[in-house]
């Protein structure tokens, strides 16, 4: 299959970038500071660590020599993140690896509307984003209930965050390039066919892609979705158990415009040479003996990852339906999910784009509404999405 995204090499216009963001990881990553336990003193997440590293160029007493330009570098709450990633068991000397080493990142291309820039570590393993300096005040506000949240339950399906870190670029516009480091939800081994940004919002929640150039780096939403997700039982209560903490969290944080991120590898298809999408073989068999598959599999199963399902296929009655009449057709397939995009909090713009966007549509349609109404809304649609097996 096709790789997402562009390597970013010599000439490219964030190649300097690039390498900055390598070095400043090295340099925070790499030096040792041994965890030893789980627990952390509040002070460690105190956001005024304003502490500038400068990299010139010529290297300096803490810093190696380089090939890009001068720039200065800040972590946030360093040791709060070295702690998640212990927590999320991140080998460093893999990280590092994965980040610094001498394969390149690969950028893809823009796929939000938020303006942010997507990078991708060459093994796939790391997404990074660019942030707004809102996202990041989000980000520092939240990190204790978030570091308390990700602790207590091992099943969450909020995105992981590895690191946040700011560069500031040197000469007389010193720009700052805020980003974060999480895990990339569709690393796998087997092929993503299908993703799905889900929001349970309908108004402009559908792609603007012709069907013919929809591919599996198509991120498709609500309205395009043509199925119902069917766990096997014990895994759909722990799906609803887990979304409904996670939901509470994130309302309780005052968050919206987050998004459950799908993907989808179909099994059982036909022979496809040269064709990016396979066609799925449909049967009508109601029992669910099948989706075991693979026993050895099993071990590697969390939720949201690498789990056997089915999808049964539905059909709108009309357009703007949010999910449609299920058909009684099913198809084995194993899912990858998570919920994304975590870091909007209901600020005065989303409060805007509210009022102004209510006067033209539906107000419960569009997807900038209160945290309250947002979560709600999402949990009505994720759990008619998605069912029980039986
Ligand atoms: P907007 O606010 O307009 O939705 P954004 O710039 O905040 O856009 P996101 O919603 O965070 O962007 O992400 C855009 C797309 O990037 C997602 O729909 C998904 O396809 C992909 N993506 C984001 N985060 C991850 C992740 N952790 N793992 C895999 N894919 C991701
Ligand atoms: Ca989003
Ligand atoms: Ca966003």
């Amino acid at each position: 299959t096709k790789r997402q995204g562009v390597t970013i090499c010599k000439g490219h216009k964030n190649y300097e970038l690039m390498l900055n963001l390598q070095l400043g990881i090295r340099h925070s990553v790499g030096r040792p500071a041994p965890t030893k336990s789980l627990k952390l003193k509040p002070t460690a997440f105190d956001a005024e660590q304003k502490l500038w590293t400068k990299f010139p160029p010529e290297g300096s007493k803490h810093t190696p020599p380089h090939q890009s330009c001068e720039f200065k570098w800040k972590d946030y709450c360093p040791l709060v993140f070295r702690t998640l990633r212990k927590l999320f068991n991140v080998d460093t000397a893999d990280y590092m690896l994965s980040i610094c080493g001498n394969d390149a990142l690969r950028e893809l291309s823009s796929p939000g509307k938020s303006g942010s820039f997507f990078y991708l570590t060459n093994d796939d393993k790391y997404m990074i984003k660019t942030m707004k300096k809102s996202e990041v005040k989000v980000l520092k506000r939240m990190l204790p209930a978030y570091f308390e949240h990700v602790k207590s339950f091992e099943n969450t399906l909020v995105t992981k965050f590895f690191g946040l870190h700011c560069v500031k670029l040197s000469g007389p516009i010193q720009k700052k390039v805020r980003f974060v480091i999480m895990g990339n939800l569709l690393c796998t081994e087997v092929p993503i066919h299908r993703r799905f940004d889900l929001k349970g919002s309908s108004h402009g929640r559908i792609t603007d892609k012709p069907e013919s150039e929809i591919d599996a780096n198509t991120t498709l939403k609500d309205l395009d979705l043509k199925f119902i997700f069917r766990l096997q039982k014990d895994w759909f209560q722990e799906f609803c158990s887990q979304v409904n903490k996670d939901c509470d969290f994130l309302e309780q944080e005052r968050i919206m415009d987050y998004s459950l991120l799908v993907g989808i590898s179909f099994q059982d298809t036909e022979a496809t040479e040269g064709k990016d999408e396979p066609d799925c073989i449909r049967t009508s068999s109601i029992s669910s003996t099948d989706v075991d598959l693979n026993p050895t599999r099993w071990a590697s199963v969390r939720l949201g990852i690498n789990m056997p399902a089915r999808v049964e296929f539905t059909v709108r009655s009309h357009e703007t339906q949010l999910v449609g009449e299920p058909t009684g057709e099913f198809c084995n397939v194993i899912l990858f999910f998570g919920i994304i995009d975590i870091l909007q909090d209901y600020d005065i713009s989303k409060k805007l784009e509210h009022a102004y966007k209510s006067f033209q549509y539906d107000s419960t349609s569009i997807s900038a509404v209160d945290p309250r109404l947002y979560s709600k809304r999402f949990r009505d649609f994720i759990f008619r999405v998605f069912a029980d097996d039986s």
